[in-house]
């Protein structure tokens, strides 16, 4: 596999130190969303010149593209209805700070829970690459998606009244192309969603090279700062910048830490069984997630 050296994503800096290092698991990674493979993430490094942390070397541009639109993730299908009340968590954050109507357009959309729900509201677009999710959300949603990358869609400038990317940032060869391009999609006064993980969160510090947040298909790590940065270099002002906590069943958070140590599984394991809530919702903030809206500027 061609691996190749990149500057940072934010800065273009080219001057670094090294975090992070694991065996690279690239060949065999998986690039679904509800991956529980974590570990194997190569070298995650720290940029000199602004703080962001990402991936380097990382695999070649058409290994990832490839990787995602081949891949297919029937265990996020089996959580629809945890991810349509995330979904309408995020959409009641955008409520607050965007208009009541208007256009959205979700940039890796996936399977479209979070438009079904924006639909409720908006005029609704999506983008995504993995040709297994965007059907899924064409066929059983009914939803209008495109099979392109926010850098590659050549969106219409001013089009959009909201534009979200929900645990997408990360994914991305180019970050600063992307929010470059919601900068230009999005109307003056337009609101930019995000949310990605945080690796100055209080899990991914805890658990170190151990967080569940280093994952191959992860190649950007972005934090408070670093994200603020890139946001306002492209024009945006950040209006919110939290912790973002998901609802998923017991058992899907059980299967999240199936590849941590024996002890801590099994004892989550006894305990919902025993309690009979597998199925039952559960929210949790794992305080590593952050969810930030930001204003573009007139
Ligand atoms: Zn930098």
């Amino acid at each position: 596999m061609n691996l190749e050296n990149v500057v940072c994503g934010v800065c273009s800096g080219g001057k670094y130190e090294t975090v992070y290092e694991s065996a690279p698991g690239w060949l065999d990674a998986d690039f679904t969303p509800s991956t529980d493979r974590y570990g194997q993430f190569g070298s995650v490094v720290r940029c000199r010149g602004c703080g962001h942390y990402y991936t380097n070397p990382r695999p070649a541009a058409e290994f990832l593209n490839s990787g995602y639109q081949s891949a297919r993730d029937d265990a996020y299908i089996a959580e629809s209805e945890s991810r349509s009340i995330n979904a309408y968590m995020s959409l009641s954050a955008i409520r607050r700070f965007a208009p009541p109507s208007g256009r959205l357009l979700e940039a890796g959309c996936f399977a479209g829970f979070f438009l079904n729900a924006a639909r409720t509201q908006y005029e609704v677009e999506g983008l995504e690459l993995c040709s297994w999710a965007a059907d899924f959300a064409e066929k059983n949603l009914r939803l209008p998606v495109r099979r392109a990358s926010m850098e590659s869609a050549g969106l219409e400038a001013g089009r959009y009244d909201v534009i979200a990317m929900i645990d997408v940032l990360e994914h991305l060869q180019n970050p600063a192309a992307a929010i470059a391009e919601c900068s230009r999609a999005l109307k003056p006064g337009g609101i930019l969603y995000l949310v990605t993980p945080d690796i100055k969160g209080f899990s991914a510090r805890l658990l170190g090279k151990y967080w569940w947040g280093l994952r191959p298909s992860h190649i950007h790590y972005f934090h408070r700062a670093s994200l603020s940065r890139l946001l306002a270099a492209h024009g945006f002002e950040v209006r919110l910048a939290k912790s973002f906590g998901k609802i998923f069943t017991c058992g899907y958070w059980l299967s999240r830490i199936k590849n941590y140590p024996p002890l801590i599984h099994r004892a989550a394991e006894k305990f919902i069984d025993a309690a009979g809530i597998h199925n039952k919702f559960l929210y949790i903030d794992t305080r590593d997630s952050l969810e930030v809206i930001a204003v573009k500027r007139n």
